[in-house]
């Protein structure tokens, strides 16, 4: 018996203002994304902005629906879009933003477990890293290097032979 131990570095700025111009530029993107949410159903809002390697830039935000398990997360919303525009352009980077309309969203939020698979796809068919940039309203900016970081054992293509 063996024991494995996995960890990651990722780094912490105190607010927006801390990140660099490119960093900021996109995390601004989500912010203003996010406003666009259709979350009537959790009043929890979520911008992303995906930056690509040739430049462009492509939104999303997340789109609940009366059947919950129908709606998308910002996330996927705006890889998929991404995926579906530009197919085969690198993804740099991806900053998320979460707001609630109950209360003030203080603290990063990450993405979740469907959000993590699915942008674990792309990172591993660009076979380059994409950078995470969290925030929520206000406050710390959480930024980590990789998905793969974020999703540890995940699952991945190399099973299905
Ligand atoms: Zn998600």
């Amino acid at each position: 018996m063996r024991k494995h131990h996995i960890a990651f570095d990722f780094l912490v700025f105190d607010n927006i203002n801390e990140l660099s111009a490119e960093d900021k530029s996109l995390m601004k993107v989500a912010v203003e994304s996010r406003k666009n949410a259709y979350a009537p159903y959790s009043n929890f809002c979520v911008g992303a902005a995906v930056l690509l390697e040739n430049g462009e830039l492509v939104i999303g935000n997340n789109q609940e629906n009366a059947s919950y398990p129908s709606g998308l997360c910002a996330e996927r919303v705006a890889v998929f879009q991404a995926g579906a525009k530009y197919p085969g352009v690198a993804i740099i980077a991806i900053a998320i933003s979460a707001a609630s309309k109950n209360y003030v969203v203080d603290r990063p939020a990450a993405p979740c477990g469907n959000c993590r698979q699915s942008l674990s796809e792309y990172e591993l068919r660009q076979r380059r890293p994409i950078n995470l940039l969290l925030m929520g309203e206000k406050g710390e900016v959480f930024k980590c290097p990789s998905i793969a970081d974020m999703l540890p054992l995940g699952f991945n293509n190399s099973y299905l032979k």
